[in-house]
């Protein structure tokens, strides 16, 4: 890193998109929508797949039917004419030695002015003959000085209204030549990059974005992965390190028994147990509790939480209650409200969507004392809410982790108490998992269920059983039901390409002519359903792209039973509760991680009703299938999480840089890591916080800020 110039490479990093040539205020906004704001988001947009154009021919050997590349010479400057169907038609000549052919676009008259006379490019496309003539429509192009080889591997980038591959590609071409100049910092410690035998930094961004080979594709994929294992490791060593003292809030022995009344039901053993270690924690603690609860879909956690809410409130404290979406903290609110006001507790429920005077209003009853339980998300609590006497903070979180959110979780109190922490975690995690990540908190886990639970019938079919499927969809509404059906996507995905592609399996390695199934979008899939399928059901749509209060909207229609079917994105994954719901159909099922599935299944059988999950796959090859398989024959989520982690790796329990992208089959970084290389990264962090605890020193400097902004990308995430 001698050649390594800070200054340039920061400001360039952080230069707007805008600042690259080419790129003027309309491209820049299209590259927003991608995620992409500056110079350095778009050196991690990543391609989503290669094409394979090293398949070169001369065209007199052009198989029909067959793509391959071809390098031409342009003959004839590009002409246009308006069809009488309206259409704009372009043609050119071009050659090579062997022959010459007929160029054809179609609504580009634009391509007038990307091709001279004299210009080699290589062609990727299909040839057709009829006669002696040979014609080629609309093939891709890519300019290269004179008849030199471009690379075999062209990327393909995820893209966004108005971008053209081309466009991307020679703007991380440009990015990457500035790299040249002022070096990449390297994230790793030198150590790992050679026990892992990984590439420097500034070659896994070649790699990554301008392969040689396969075996290139693979390895910059595999440094990827570990850098952000590292990462995510060193935001967790370094929370833990900050180990939390502090005087713990003063709770004395405390009578259960009207809580456990209250609650219409026995606790289960389960229940009971992680009650008492609660307890035990909270009532005359030496210190501040720190506290994992985890439990399967349906196990009751609430139950749990609310008896430490009301060990919390009964000794005079103030309680903090933060979910992870505004439709769950809104559900907490609804079944904890009445009865915490039951015991004369004071509840509020604080929203993003919540008038700008009654969040004034909550947080000064808060700072006042004058109020007990704040119910609301993530965001809205740790930010500026000053409580008088806080007790008691419990987070209920995705199966993403906040390590961030738990760094600021409990801070001292203004009278120097430090309040008890309980993170519920929505899903079952593995406990070697939990160890590993979790490994600062005590574990209490909800492994069993209430009696009298259904199971939930899974099937996995494909495509062909559509009509039997709609059938049994109308069925369900006909006799009461309600319906769920899960997309991977919001919107229809851009182009599809075709030919030799080298794509990336649910499992994370390249693999060639890896069959990309179309991606069902829930906004279209409702679309359908409302207008051609089923004209008189009422079908609700609801994604994560909607406001919050929109959501809420639906929600509520669909909990009324003034939405028979609801389409959705997995927005509903976690915690919402409709009895009524008989049927869970997840569209593209083979893209969902196994632990995430059972999570959504657990969203039926909720009531009296007999449910049913049907996951409907195509495609995602023999991996896939086994892992569907699974769904069919086990209903216990540890199971199912321990399976799919062994099979699928720790990926889906990582925030992820992508967003939600990750799951929906984009590049998907972390999905190729695996328990060896998170358990070596987590040594490595430790290790290094160890040695340099404020990551100061020169060598981690760079590791340090790229985990806060990770850190702080997953906060935005989680709003
Ligand atoms: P989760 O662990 O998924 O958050 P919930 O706390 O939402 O589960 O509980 C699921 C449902 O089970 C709720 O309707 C709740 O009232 C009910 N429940 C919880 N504990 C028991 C129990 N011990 N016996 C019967 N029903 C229970
Ligand atoms: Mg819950």
């Amino acid at each position: 890193m001698s050649d390594f110039c800070e200054e340039t490479y920061r400001k360039l990093m952080l230069s707007s998109i805008g600042s690259l040539h080419g790129i003027g205020v309309k491209r820049a906004e299209a590259f927003s929508r991608l995620g992409v704001y500056t110079v350095g988001d778009l050196l991690r947009h990543f391609p989503r797949a290669y094409q394979n154009r090293g398949n070169v021919r001369l065209l007199s050997q052009g198989i029909e039917g067959e793509s391959c590349s071809y390098y031409l010479t342009v003959a004839t400057q590009p002409r246009s004419a308006t069809l009488k169907n309206r259409k704009v038609i372009t043609k050119f000549r071009a050659f090579d030695e062997s022959g010459s052919v007929e160029i054809v676009y179609f609504n580009a008259r634009f391509l007038e002015n990307s091709f001279r006379v004299g210009e080699s490019h290589r062609f990727w496309g299909k040839i057709v003959r009829s006669g002696s003539k040979v014609t080629m429509t609309a093939p891709l192009h890519e300019f290269c000085l004179d008849l030199t080889d471009l690379p075999d591997f062209t990327p393909i980038y995820p893209l966004g209204g108005g971008l053209s591959q081309g466009l991307i590609t020679e703007a991380i071409d440009a990015v990457l030549v500035r790299l040249d100049a002022c070096g990449v910092p390297e994230i790793l410690p030198k150590r790992f990059r050679q026990e892992r035998a990984l590439p420097s930094a500034r070659e896994a961004y070649r790699m990554i974005h301008r392969p040689t080979s396969r075996e290139e594709i693979e390895k910059a994929r595999r440094y990827f992965s570990a850098e952000e294992l590292y990462l995510f490791s060193l935001g967790l060593a370094t929370t833990k390190n900050r180990k939390r003292s502090g005087t713990p809030p003063r709770m004395g022995k405390t009578d259960l028994t009207p809580f456990v009344e209250c609650l219409g039901f026995p606790l289960t053993k389960a229940q009971q147990r992680s009650i008492r270690e609660i307890y035990h924690d909270m009532i005359d603690a030496d210190c501040p509790m720190s506290r994992l609860l985890s439990g399967d879909v349906g196990s009751g956690k609430t139950a749990v939480a609310a008896a430490a809410l009301y060990l919390a409130m009964k000794n005079g404290y103030q309680a903090a209650f933060m979910a992870p979406t505004e439709i769950l903290a809104a559900q907490h609110y609804d079944s904890l409200r009445t009865m915490m006001e039951g015991f004369g507790f004071r509840v509020a429920l604080l929203l993003g969507s919540t008038p700008a005077s009654r969040k004034k209003e909550i947080r000064r009853a808060l700072a006042e004392g004058s109020l007990d339980l704040l119910i609301g998300t993530h965001s809205l609590i740790t930010e500026d809410t000053v409580f008088a006497r806080p007790g008691l903070v419990i987070t209920d979180e995705q199966h993403r982790f906040g390590v961030s959110q738990r760094a600021g979780l409990g801070r001292t109190s203004p009278d120097g108490e430090t309040p008890h922490v309980l993170v519920m975690s929505a899903t079952p995690i593995p406990r070697t998992l939990a160890l590993i990540l979790y490994g600062e908190l005590s574990l209490s886990m909800l492994d069993e269920l209430p009696p009298g639970r259904k199971r939930v019938d899974t099937f996995v079919v494909d495509e062909r059983y559509r009509a039997r499927l709609n059938a049994f969809i109308a069925k369900q509404v006909a006799e009461g039901g309600q319906v769920y059906v899960v997309c991977p996507t919001v919107e229809a995905k851009e182009e599809e390409m075709e030919g030799d592609l080298i794509a990336f399996t649910p499992d994370g390695r390249a693999e060639m002519n890896f069959e990309r199934p179309k991606l069902a979008s829930a906004v279209e899939l409702s679309r359908r359903l409302a207008e051609e399928v089923f004209p008189n059901l009422s079908i609700g749509l609801i994604h994560g792209k909607m406001k919050g209060s929109e959501k809420e909207a639906v929600m509520q229609r669909f909990a009324a039973a003034e939405i028979d079917v609801l389409v959705s994105t997995t927005v509903i994954e976690v915690g919402v509760n409709v009895p009524n719901a008989s049927l869970m159909i997840v569209e593209n099922a083979e893209r969902f991680g196994l632990a995430q599935l059972h999570q959504l299944r657990g969203r039926v059988g909720r009531g009296s009703r007999k449910a049913y999950c049907v996951l409907v796959a195509s495609g995602g090859g023999e991996l896939a299938e086994k892992r569907l398989s699974v769904m069919k024959n086990t209903y216990d989520g540890y199971k199912i999480a321990e399976y799919d982690l062994e099979l699928r790796g720790p990926g889906d329990y990582f925030p992820s840089r992508t967003g939600s992208a990750r799951q929906h089959g984009h590049f998907g970084v972390t999905l190729s890591a695996d328990m060896d290389t998170l358990k070596y990264a987590m040594t490595m962090a430790e290790e290094t916080v160890r040695l340099d605890p404020t990551l100061a020193g020169e060598e981690n400097r760079f590791a340090a800020l790229s985990m806060r902004s990770l850190m702080a990308a997953d906060e935005r995430a989680m709003q």
